[in-house]
C-alpha cells in the first residue's frame, strides 16, 4: 500500500515533466489536448443549456463545437500535425465568430465570450511560434483584430439582420481593450523571444566586425634567452557600452553560433595585414605569428582555399605562421583534420597544440598529426609550485616533447622563478605576463623595434 502511494506521489510530481517535456512538438500536442478538452466541456455544457431553454438551433451549434473539440483532441495524438494545425486554428476561429454572431440568448455573458479569442491569440502566438510565419504571426493578428472588432461593436445576427451593440460606458475601451491587449502583447513579446545574455552577445557580435569593434592584441613569445621569437594574435572586443569583453566569453558564443568562421577569417587577414605593415618598417622576417584556429573553422570546407588565398594576397611566407589548435579539435573528423594539417605543414605552416594537458589529451594525436609545438596550458604552469600533480604533468610533458622532437612552450609564465625553473627542466619557449601582456599593435611595435635593434 505504502509503495503504491509513493509510486503515485512520484508520478504526480513528475507530471509536469512527463506532460511538458522540452520538445516543442510535445508542448504543441499538449496545447491541442487542452484546446480540445476545453471545447468539449464548454460545448457540451452550452448544448445542454440551450436545449433546456428551447434553442435547438444554437444547441446544435454547440454540439458541432463539441465535435470539433473531439477532432482537436484526437489531433494531439495523430500524425500530420502541421496540416491539422491549419484546419484546427481556422475551425476554432470560424466557430467562435459563428457563436458570437448567432448565440444571442444570454446578453449578460456576451462580452465574456470574447475572451476565447484572447486565448486563441495568445495560444497561437506562443505555441505556434516555431511554425510558419502565417501561423505564428498573421493568424494571431487576425484573432486579435477579430477580438477588437467584436468587443468594440458587439455585432450580432438577430432576426435576419446584423445588429450593432456599441458599448456606451465611458472608460470601456480603456479597461476592456487597451489595458488587456497591451498586457497580452507584452506577455507574448516577453515569452516568445530568447533574450539571454548569450543571445544578446550573439546578435551584437555579428555586427562587431563591420563596426570595427574587434581588434587584435599581440602577446610576445620568447626563447630561453628572453629574445623575441614571435607573437600570439589574441582577439579583443571593445564593446561601445559594455567595454572590453573577454574572448573567454565571446569565443564560445561565436563557436556555437558559427560566427567564428567569419571572425576567424578576419583574424587571419588582419594578422597578415599587420605582418605586412611591420615587414615594410622593420626586418622581422624571423618572427613567427601564432593564430588560434577553432575546430569549426578548421573543419569548414573553404578553410584551406580561403587561407591560401589570404596568404598569397599578403605575400606572407607560410613558414612565418603558426596555427594553434586545442586538443578538442581531434574529436572531430580525424582524417579530414589530418589532411588539412598535413597540407599546410607541407607548405611550411607550423602547428601547435594549445592548452595542452587540460583537455582531451590524447598522446596518440601527437604522433598521428603533423604537430610541431606543444603549448602547456597556463593553469598547469601557474600552479607548478603549489600543486605536485601539475608539476609532474609539466615536467613529463617537457620530457615527452623533447623525446618526440617537438618544441615546447610554456604559457602563463608570471615570474622569474617560474621561468628559471621551467628553463632548468628543458622548456625553451615562453609566453606570459612576466615578459609581456597581450599588447595593442602600437606597443607590440616597440618590442619589434627593440628586437630588430638587438638583431
Ligand atoms: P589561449 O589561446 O590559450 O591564449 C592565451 C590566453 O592566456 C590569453 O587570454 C592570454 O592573455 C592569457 N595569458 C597569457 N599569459 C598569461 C599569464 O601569464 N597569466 C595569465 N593569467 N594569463 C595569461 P585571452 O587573450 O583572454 O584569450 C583567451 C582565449 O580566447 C585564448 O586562449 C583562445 O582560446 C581564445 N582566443 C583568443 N583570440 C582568439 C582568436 O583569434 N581565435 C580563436 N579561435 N580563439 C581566440
Ligand atoms: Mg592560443
Ligand atoms: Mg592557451
Amino acid at each position: 500500500m505504502m509503495t503504491w502511494f509513493i509510486l503515485g506521489y512520484t508520478r504526480l510530481r513528475n507530471l509536469p515533466f512527463t506532460l511538458r517535456g522540452d520538445s516543442p512538438e510535445k508542448k504543441l500536442r499538449l496545447t491541442l489536448l487542452i484546446a480540445g478538452v476545453s471545447s468539449i466541456v464548454a460545448g457540451v455544457y452550452m448544448a445542454l443549456f440551450n436545449f433546456s431553454r428551447d434553442n435547438p438551433a444554437i444547441a446544435a451549434l454547440y454540439v458541432f463545437s463539441s465535435l470539433a473539440g473531439i477532432y482537436i483532441g484526437a489531433a494531439a495524438f495523430c500524425n500530420g500535425l502541421k496540416r491539422n494545425l491549419y484546419i484546427i486554428t481556422h475551425a476554432l476561429l470560424a466557430t467562435l465568430i459563428l457563436l458570437f454572431l448567432l448565440d444571442n440568448h444570454h446578453v449578460a455573458g456576451k462580452h465574456s465570450e470574447y475572451n476565447y479569442l484572447i486565448a486563441l491569440t495568445a495560444g497561437a502566438a506562443l505555441v505556434l511560434r516555431l511554425q510558419s510565419p502565417y501561423l505564428s504571426k498573421i493568424f494571431p493578428l487576425i484573432c486579435l483584430i477579430t477580438y477588437l472588432f467584436f468587443v468594440s461593436t458587439g455585432l450580432i445576427w438577430q432576426n435576419g439582420s446584423f445588429v450593432l451593440n456599441v458599448p456606451q460606458e465611458s472608460g470601456f475601451y480603456l479597461v476592456n481593450c487597451i489595458v488587456p491587449i497591451t498586457a497580452l502583447l507584452m506577455t507574448v513579446f516577453t515569452c516568445s523571444g530568447n533574450y539571454s545574455e548569450t543571445d544578446l552577445i550573439k546578435r551584437e557580435l555579428s555586427d562587431a566586425i563591420a563596426r570595427q569593434q574587434l581588434e587584435l592584441y599581440y602577446q610576445p613569445q620568447v626563447d630561453s634567452e628572453k629574445k623575441l621569437i614571435g607573437f600570439e594574435a589574441l582577439l579583443r572586443w571593445k564593446h561601445p557600452v559594455k567595454g572590453f569583453i573577454s574572448p573567454e566569453v565571446f569565443i564560445p558564443v561565436a563557436e556555437k553560433s558559427g560566427l567564428i568562421i567569419d571572425i576567424g577569417k578576419w583574424v587571419l587577414a588582419r594578422t597578415l595585414q599587420q605582418m605586412d605593415e611591420w615587414d615594410r618598417e622593420y626586418p622581422i622576417q624571423h618572427l613567427v605569428f601564432s593564430i588560434n584556429i577553432s575546430p569549426l573553422q578548421l573543419m569548414h570546407r573553404d578553410f584551406t582555399q580561403e587561407t591560401l588565398l589570404t596568404l598569397s594576397h599578403y605575400k606572407i611566407r607560410p613558414e612565418r605562421l603558426k596555427f594553434e589548435i586545442t586538443e578538442t579539435t581531434f574529436i572531430y573528423d580525424q582524417p579530414r583534420i589530418s589532411r588539412v594539417i598535413q597540407h599546410f605543414s607541407q607548405l611550411g605552416v607550423k602547428w601547435a597544440i594549445d592548452d595542452f594537458g587540460v583537455g582531451y589529451s590524447s598522446l596518440k594525436s601527437l604522433s598521428d598529426f603533423a604537430i610541431d609545438d606543444i603549448k602547456i596550458d597556463k593553469s598547469l604552469i601557474m600552479h607548478i609550485f603549489e600543486n605536485d600533480a601539475a608539476a609532474i604533468i609539466v615536467h613529463k610533458t617537457i620530457e615527452l616533447s623533447r623525446d618526440m622532437g617537438l618544441n615546447v612552450l610554456a604559457e602563463g609564465v608570471e615570474s622569474e622563478e617560474c621561468f628559471e625553473h621551467l628553463r632548468s627542466k628543458g622548456c625553451h619557449l615562453f609566453q606570459g605576463y612576466h615578459f609581456a601582456r597581450p599588447l595593442p599593435a602600437s606597443e607590440a611595435a616597440v618590442w619589434i623595434k627593440k628586437s630588430a635593434g638587438a638583431a
